[in-house]
């Protein structure tokens, strides 16, 4: 079959959606992605590690861009409760943002087929074909389907309804906080290198990104933090997950929606027992956001025409900074499946999910290892 005749529709415009989006696109077929959200999805901005995935995927698509794809950071640094250094190690890294590379998948992908506002209900399945139904009441048909629809994934809720994710006990606090408004000697210790103070029961880390804009330019980056607490399910985390409009949210608040008595506490907590370039790095920030870590892992990723990608199937804990690569894996893995099996869908998927779900169980029993040992057994 003509490669060319091929259509797939992504449910979810977010990284592993572009992921599958410019890569089917890079073997011939036409694409569509249908995202929920009916803005840019501009602000869930934080720190990525930069993992070899994903500069395969931005290659393998043809993305136009300028190496380096991040900040580079040369060695680590392990802080002690006073501030200063514990323990330095060499380590090379290159750390991204979420935005940089929404940015460039963006513009790479064509504007006409990206479809904002657009909410899957449902998909049905026929032999030859596979159709998604929207809440809006229109419904799209293709070859292929692919569920890059996130953690609470309407896909996967068809498809393997008793598998949703699951609180694993704690949050991550994160932040971003412009260069220049950090004073000298912290963001001296900061830049440029993968800072982590460890505390009982707790860590906390941080990088630089690139700038809101994209820029690597030093003094226009940005200092990215990420802190890790327990949290219990049932009293603690409604309260946490409660925006500043009264709403409950399900699995995280963005920046600007942080409760106020929320970020109060979580700004008095870190005076309390956070080194101190880290209590200036959390004093800085104009915009905390929060999001409460989970697990989720599925039996199975294929089914016939669909395929469940990135967050949709695995949610590996983010210590082991595979999330995003791990989608663009995925995407790497279906385009070479279907090119294999000569575009038909049903044998690419199949052959396709054995690997997939043994690496999306591998991240995901790795990460529940590290994430257990810093929040649980490290006292
Ligand atoms: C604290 C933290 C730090 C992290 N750090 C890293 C890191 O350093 N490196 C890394 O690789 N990963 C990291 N991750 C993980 C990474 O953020 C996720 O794995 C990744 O963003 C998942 O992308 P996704 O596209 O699969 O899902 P999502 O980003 O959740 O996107 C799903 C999309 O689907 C849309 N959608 C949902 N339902 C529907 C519907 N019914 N119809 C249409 N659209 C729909 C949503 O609006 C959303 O845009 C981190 C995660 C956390 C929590």
């Amino acid at each position: 079959m003509n490669a060319t005749e091929n259509r797939a529709i992504v449910i979810g415009g977010s990284l592993g959606g572009l992921f599958a989006g410019i890569l089917l696109r890079s073997i011939g077929w036409q694409v569509d992605i249908y995202e929920r959200s009916p803005h840019a999805l501009d602000s869930r901005g934080g720190g990525i590690v930069l993992q070899p995935e994903i500069v395969e995927a931005f290659q393998r698509a043809g993305v136009v861009y300028e190496p380096p794809l991040g900040v580079v950071a040369n060695e680590r640094y392990y802080l002690q409760r006073d501030g200063r250094i514990a323990q330095r190690l060499p380590m090379r890294q290159t750390l991204t943002s979420w935005n940089l590379l929404y940015g460039h998948m963006r513009r790479h992908f064509p504007a006409a087929h990206y479809h904002p506002g657009k909410t899957l209900k449902a998909i049905q399945q026929q032999p030859e074909q596979v159709t998604a139904l929207f809440t809006d009441g229109t419904s799209e048909t293709a070859d292929l389907l692919i569920g890059a629809d996130g953690p609470n994934s309407t896909v996967r809720k068809q498809l393997l309804p008793s598998y949703q994710p699951r609180y694993a006990g704690y949050v991550a606090y994160r932040g971003l906080v412009d260069e220049a408004q950090l004073d000298s000697a912290t963001a001296a210790l900061l830049t440029e290198r993968f800072v982590f103070y460890q505390l009982p029961n707790s860590h906390i880390l941080q990088y630089v990104i690139p700038g809101a804009d994209e820029s690597l330019v030093p003094g226009q980056r940005r200092f990215n933090w990420v802190w890790y607490v327990n949290h219990d399910e049932q009293t603690q985390l409604p309260n946490i997950l409660t925006d500043r409009t009264g709403q409950r949210r399900d699995y995280s608040v963005p920046p600007d929606l942080m409760a106020p008595a929320v970020e109060q506490a979580m700004q008095a907590y870190a005076d309390q027992v956070l080194a101190p370039p880290f209590q200036k790095l959390v004093a800085a920030t104009q915009a905390p956001f929060v999001q409460a870590i989970l697990d989720l892992g599925v039996p199975q990723m294929a089914f016939d025409r669909v395929a469940l990608v990135g967050d949709a199937a695995f949610i590996p804990r983010p210590h082991t900074a595979a999330g995003v690569s791990k989608g663009a894996a995925n995407a790497i893995a279906i385009a070479d499946a279907l090119v294999a099996q000569d575009h038909d869908v049903a044998n690419a998927l199949h052959s396709w999910e054995t690997d997939q779900l043994r690496l999306g169980m591998h991240l995901w029993k790795v990460g529940q290892e590290l994430g257990e040992r810093s929040q649980f057994q490290n006292y």
